[in-house]
């Protein structure tokens, strides 16, 4: 017995995973005790019709060792190696935890990295999300994050069929809760729920590890996301003009070097169009500069409704817009041009809540419009200098129209 006693020693200190120890273990109970070990659970719980042997940890049962055939020297030669084999079994929960904590830290670094260096949610989030499925197993999941409109948008992955999870989040459970299958995270910054970490069970529920991770991970995301929030906020103010939302001068400026380079580079159209309020200044004089100023935010609202997302609009004076459209021949933005003056024209400015002296309670303007087309040979000034031209023609031609640069 002593000397099967010393060869399963050194067996189980060869071994380093819990898969090889049952190997380990199985092979050497067939050879030496002609007896199946069929299991090897870490489960105090656990029953079965099979015997069972315990493992232990100090005096507490940590699992068993399973098997549907013994021996009486089975019996005895486990009476003397069980607590061997459960020291064993304990170094290798251990390390294996001690490995899972190693990657945590790991993950954390990295989520500090991402804090310090990204600022952008469309970059924060993906990284998160795999962070996350790399850690949690048997789990989906999925990250919700509030928009301006207070609805929470799914933003990992890209599609989301349970939709038992909106209704559960848009009840905002402010805490975490687990419920239903699902395991609830909020993203708590400064006290305020920017959005969820939400996971849901496959085959197993959330470890009281997981559970751990999963909270810190929230918190330091909620961080990260806050900042971001807070970057896309300051950016705005300083490239968006604060009235018409449009590009404010020096960004538009950018953009046109942008626009005219790709241009050039990839042989693709680019128009340029100089768009004016006609007649603006009887607009304030007669209505006040609060009118105005409504005037100034619905043109430039209508403007941008009617143009595609890649479309670029700035700010270039007081009433004074320009537009760039990228991948447009002229024949395609003399149509856009004509469908923002036929718009402009017919819409309707209700002016009475800003300005309740005026017998006037709704008003209108028209604008006008130069087109010019950007050739090979043109340099980068040209598309906004003959487009101006182009609308100074308008104006002097009876204003309420388009003119494209001859
Ligand atoms: P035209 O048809 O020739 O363009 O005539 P206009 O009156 O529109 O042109 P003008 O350039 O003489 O007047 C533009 C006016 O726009 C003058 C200026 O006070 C006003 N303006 C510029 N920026 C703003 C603004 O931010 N708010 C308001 N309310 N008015 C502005
Ligand atoms: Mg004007
Ligand atoms: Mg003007």
């Amino acid at each position: 017995m002593l000397d099967k006693i010393k060869e399963l020693s050194q067996l189980l200190n060869e071994s380093y995973s819990e898969k090889s120890v049952v190997t380990v273990l199985s092979d050497f109970f067939a050879e030496h005790y002609n007896s199946n070990l069929c299991n090897l659970v870490l489960n105090s719980e656990y029953t079965s019709n099979n015997k069972l042997y315990p493992l232990y940890k100090y005096s507490k049962v940590i699992g068993y060792l399973e098997f549907d055939k013994t021996t009486t020297e089975l019996e005895s030669f486990l009476d003397t190696t069980l607590y061997m084999i459960s020291l064993k079994i304990q170094n290798l929960v251990l390390s294996e935890r001690m490995q899972k904590a190693i990657d945590f830290q790991h993950s954390m670094k990295n989520i500090a990295k991402i804090i310090e260096t990204q600022y952008e949610l469309r970059y924060i989030i993906p990284l998160l999300g795999e962070m996350i499925d790399k850690f949690v197993q048997n789990h989906l999941i999925y990250i919700f994050i509030k928009e301006d409109t207070h609805a929470f948008k799914l933003m990992w992955p890209n599609t989301c069929k349970e939709t038992k999870i909106f209704d559960i989040i848009n009840a905002e459970p402010l805490k975490r809760v687990t419920i239903e299958g699902f395991g609830i995270f909020p993203l708590v910054s400064e006290n305020k729920v920017l959005g969820y970490i939400v996971t849901k069970n496959i085959d197993s529920k959330l470890t009281l590890k997981e559970i751990e991770y999963l909270e810190e991970l929230s918190n330091q995301a909620a961080t990260t996301i806050n900042r971001a929030n807070v970057y896309a906020e300051i950016l705005k103010h300083a490239t968006l003009d604060a009235l018409t939302g449009f590009y404010n001068r020096r960004q538009l400026e950018e953009r046109i070097k942008q626009e005219f380079s790709s241009s050039q580079r990839q042989k693709t159209p680019l128009c340029g169009i100089m768009t004016d309020i006609d007649h603006f200044k009887n607009v304030n004089d007669t209505y006040g500069h609060a009118v105005g100023d409504l005037v100034l935010k619905t043109v430039s609202k209508v403007i941008r409704s009617q143009l595609r997302e890649y479309d670029v609009a700035g700010r270039y004076g007081g009433e004074e817009f320009a537009l760039l459209l990228p991948f447009t021949k002229l024949n395609e933005a003399k149509m856009v041009a004509e469908r923002l003056r036929d718009s402009i024209e017919k819409t309707k400015i209700d002016i009475s809540e800003v300005n309740s002296e005026s017998s006037d309670k709704e008003i209108s303007v028209t604008i006008s419009l130069g087109i010019y087309e950007l050739k090979e040979t043109d340099n980068e000034e040209d598309l906004l200098k003959n487009a101006d031209k182009a609308l100074y023609q308008a104006k002097g031609t009876g204003r309420n129209r388009v003119i494209i640069y001859e």
